[in-house]
């Protein structure tokens, strides 16, 4: 457990929060924002920084659970759809640095969240065949 991190301590109920699910690796709980209704966290309980750095086994265990929120949402909510994200680092709006996955539940395309994916303008002037090997090198 990290000292200063409030999602170690939301896991150790150390701080209070809405519980939708737990096990002995992973809970889910609300978010404070509720950016739409029935806005869910899902995280390890084991402090890792973010999605990527998490191992496989344990951040395999969030993403069943998120899941199956996402289930509940849409059967007991009436949500029509789902957002599941997970912010890594500043640069994609992380905030806290505790391995989360945000499952937002959604009612109307015009809500509180959005994401929205522009054309790149220089899309046309990159290879996308050098970008995949370039990636594809990396795994
Ligand atoms: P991030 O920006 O890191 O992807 O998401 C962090 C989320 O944690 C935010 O949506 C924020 O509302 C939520 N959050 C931050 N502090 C608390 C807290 O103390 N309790 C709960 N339930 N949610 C929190
Ligand atoms: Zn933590």
């Amino acid at each position: 457990m990290e000292k200063d991190c409030m999602f170690c301590k939301i896991a150790h109920k150390i701080v209070p929060s809405s519980v939708v699910y737990e096990d002995d690796d992973v809970i889910a709980f609300l978010d404070i924002s509720q950016t739409t209704k029935g806005h869910t966290l899902v995280i390890s309980k084991e402090h890792y920084d973010n999605f990527l750095n998490t191992p496989q086994e344990v951040m395999h265990k969030v993403m069943d659970v998120a899941q199956r929120i996402g289930q509940a949402q849409m059967l007991m909510l009436g949500a029509k759809g789902v957002n599941i994200l997970s912010n890594v680092n500043k640069e994609a709006g992380q905030s806290v640095y505790h391995f989360h996955v945000h499952v937002i539940p959604r009612y109307l395309a015009s809500e509180g969240f959005e994401i929205s994916m522009k054309e790149n303008p220089d899309a046309k002037s990159l290879s996308l065949p050098a970008l995949a090997s370039t990636i594809k090198k990396g795994l």
